[in-house]
């Protein structure tokens, strides 16, 4: 008896894939080269592991600033500390308040909450996930300080009128990069439109470290406040030798800054290469009932690839998550468990001992953000992406997204 090819593998058929696809959790889905291990020998033979007295992490900052055309670049140990860092910079009053979206990772509302201030979660667009700038103009306040921005899987969120309407308010726009190396935004780049841009060097980003994180800015004042942050306040650009203010140590060490300077030249054909990935998916995909692909005007750089399904048509979300995996393409239903606030840190204020500082009179409520909850519990598919897979990769993943489409779409209505 011949294999029905229709047959979901979730149903006892063949999975479309059986070799892993490239990933980013082995070598198979990163880059680094015989460049990065010379660089760490050198760092460790040199004797000079800090960066304090070192050269790689003071030249890192220096080209990563180079590459964005920024006029300063502030090194750090994580994408989260890179945020803390821009949170620090606009010091904002204990129980200010700081505009964010609701779909990212947690690491962009951790240092608004670090920093005493309160986190306001704007709705975001239905066919993106980014904040718009109609959400965030209706979340402003009087005690609005800042509006921290993510552009979500590598689509550049909207952050020219963002900025515009961060200039009428008086407040400091932080741009959440994380995921968004090198994205398009008019004839710059994502992170050069706001006060400050923060990326990260963690694992799974485009490029990594291990860990580590850059802020750019073309603001001096901004820059050494941020940089002073990150060193105990300890003022090094002057003779004196006291602690300005409470700061902490999230100085990047020379192994790390060294990797780093090793993988930035590999960033614009990583981008490059996920982009030309993305665009044979889209260009097969386009035409499926009830899944959009990723909107892209040359600019999206793809850290993960989302289709945004219309249950209504397409199927339920978490069967098309569970179907895709067992095809060999693990998927992701809704990107997160649930809004960034349903998280016990947010909506049981689990913050400083028991006094649940400073949120004790804010709620969370279910239905806050009724467009980011729709997304994660019901439409948003995220695909895993890679710069290092194959024509025949892309293949495999349009194939068995075609294969379940054939069947959860087929049983509505
Ligand atoms: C990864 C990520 C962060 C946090 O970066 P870390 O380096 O893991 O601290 C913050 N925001 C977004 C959007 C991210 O994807």
């Amino acid at each position: 008896m011949s294999i029905d090819p229709a047959r979901l593998a979730r149903d006892g058929g063949a999975a479309v894939r059986t070799a892993p696809l490239p990933s980013v959790m082995d070598s198979s889905g990163r880059r680094f080269g015989d460049e990065e291990v010379k660089a760490v020998e050198g760092v460790l033979r040199s004797g000079m592991l800090s960066s304090t007295w070192g050269t790689e992490v003071p030249a890192l900052e220096h080209e990563f600033a180079a590459l964005l055309g920024a006029n300063h670049a502030v090194a750090c140990s994580s994408g989260t500390a890179a945020l803390h860092l821009a949170v620090a910079a606009v010091d904002p009053e204990p129980g200010d308040e700081i505009i964010t979206t609701p779909i990212s990772d947690m690491g962009t509302v951790i240092p608004i909450l670090m920093q005493n201030a309160v986190p306001v979660f704007a709705d975001v667009d239905q066919e993106t996930g980014n904040l718009s700038p109609a959400t965030v103009a209706a979340a402003i306040t009087p005690r609005t300080r800042a509006v921290i921005v993510v552009h979500l899987f590598g689509k550049p969120a909207p952050v020219r009128e963002l900025r515009e309407l961060c200039d009428r308010n008086g407040l400091m726009l932080i741009e959440d990069c994380a995921q968004a190396y090198l994205a398009r935004v008019g004839d710059t780049v994502a992170g050069r439109i706001g006060h400050i841009g923060c990326f990260s060097l963690q694992q799974t980003k485009h490029i990594s470290a291990g860990d580590g994180g850059l802020a750019v800015t073309d603001d001096a004042a901004l820059a050494r406040r941020m940089r002073l942050f990150s060193d105990k306040g300890w003022p090094r650009d002057t003779t004196e030798r006291t602690y300005l203010f409470l700061a902490v140590n999230y100085r990047m060490s020379e192994l790390v800054g060294a990797v780093a300077r090793a993988q930035l030249p590999r960033l614009p054909g990583v981008v490059a290469d996920r982009r030309t990935a993305a665009a044979r998916a889209t260009a097969a995909l386009s035409d499926l009932a009830g899944v959009t692909v990723p909107p892209d005007v040359g600019d999206h750089v793809y850290w993960q690839y989302p289709l945004i399904l219309d249950p209504d048509v397409a199927g339920d979300l978490q069967e098309w998550a569970a179907a895709l995996t067992a095809e060999g393409i693990p998927a992701n239903g809704g990107y997160l468990t649930g809004a960034l606030y349903s998280a016990p840190v947010l909506r049981d204020k689990v913050t400083y001992g028991r006094s649940g500082y400073p949120l004790e009179d804010v709620e969370y409520p279910v239905g806050l953000c009724p467009t980011a909850e729709d997304l994660i519990n019901r439409r948003l598919l995220v695909l895993p992406w890679n710069e290092n897979y194959t024509a025949d990769d892309v293949d495999d993943v349009v194939a068995a997204v075609r294969k379940v489409h054939a069947v959860l779409a087929g049983v509505q209505g």
